[in-house]
C-alpha cells in the first residue's frame, strides 16, 4: 500500500496513541510505502525529520503540489519539477498583479513556485479571481482562510499522479487522505481515499458522492488508520 498523505491536520493530528501506531507500521511493514503531499513548503517538513518516530517518505510533494522531490536525497523529481517551473510566472509577477486586493496578506512561511496568501471577508474573491486567470495560474481557496495561487494545472492531485505514472505505482494501492480544500484535487484522481474526521464541512460536502472516498470518524492519524481497516489494506497490526 501507498499511503499519500497530507500533512497538517491529517497525518500530524489525532492522538497520541493513534500517531504512534499509524507511524510505526512504517518501520515495520516494507510493504508500506509513504508520500507526503503538503501544503508546506519543503523548509517546513525538513524538521519533522528530527523525530526519532516519524517515518521518512519515499517521495514529498510539497508547495501544494508546486514542489515535488524524493524523500532521501531531498533532489527534485525530473522532468516533472522542470514542467511545474515552466508554468510559474515567478513570485514578483504575482505579487505585483495582487498588489491591490483588498484584504490579502501573504503568508509568510518557506514558499517556491507559488505564492499563499491569508484573505477574509473583505476580499474581492471574484477580482481575485479574475487577476489569478490572467496572470495564466490557478487558484484554491481553503479553510476559509487560506489563498493559494499555483501555476495552472498544478495542484497536489496532478503531482501525485504524474509521480505514480512515472514510478509505476499500483494505483489500486493508493490510498490518499486529507483534511481541507487544497486536498480535494487527491480525492478527484479516483484513488483510495479518507477524508479524516476533523476535515472541513466543504471537503466532506465536495467529496460525499465519490464511491472511492471513505468519511472516517476518528480524526488525523486514527481517520487514516480506520480506513486501512475498511479498504482491507495491509499493514502489520501493533500487537
Ligand atoms: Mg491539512
Amino acid at each position: 500500500m501507498i499511503l499519500a498523505t497530507d500533512l497538517d491536520g491529517t497525518f500530524l493530528a489525532g492522538s497520541d496513541e493513534q500517531k504512534q501506531e499509524l507511524y510505526q507500521k512504517f518501520f515495520l511493514d516494507q510493504y508500506l510505502s509513504l508520500v507526503f503531499v503538503s501544503g508546506r513548503g519543503l523548509a517546513s517538513i525538513l524538521p519533522l525529520f528530527e523525530m526519532a518516530s516519524m517515518p521518512r517518505p519515499h517521495f514529498i510533494i510539497c508547495d501544494v503540489g508546486a514542489t515535488v522531490v524524493k524523500g532521501d536525497s531531498l533532489e527534485a523529481v525530473e522532468p516533472l519539477q522542470s514542467l511545474i517551473e515552466e508554468r510559474w510566472p515567478g513570485k514578483e509577477s504575482v505579487t505585483q498583479a495582487l498588489a491591490d486586493i483588498k484584504g490579502l496578506q501573504p503568508q509568510e512561511v518557506p514558499q517556491q513556485r507559488r505564492c499563499s496568501y491569508f484573505y477574509n471577508n473583505t476580499t474581492d474573491i471574484d477580482a481575485l479571481k479574475l487577476r489569478v486567470q490572467q496572470l495564466g495560474c490557478d487558484l484554491i481557496l481553503s479553510a476559509g482562510k487560506f489563498a493559494d495561487v499555483l501555476p495552472t494545472g498544478i495542484n497536489k492531485g496532478f503531482s501525485l499522479q504524474r509521480l505514480a505514472k512515472q514510478f509505476l505505482f499500483a494505483t489500486d494501492k493508493i490510498l490518499v487522505a486529507g483534511d481541507t480544500f487544497n486536498d480535494l484535487s487527491l480525492f478527484n484522481t479516483g484513488y483510495k481515499g479518507v477524508v479524516v474526521g476533523n476535515a472541513e464541512p466543504g471537503l466532506r460536502d465536495a467529496t460525499a458522492a465519490l464511491h472511492t472516498i471513505y468519511h472516517a470518524r476518528e480524526e488525523g492519524a486514527g481517520g487514516i488508520l480506520e480506513a486501512m481497516q475498511h479498504f482491507d489494506l495491509p499493514g502489520i497490526p501493533q500487537k
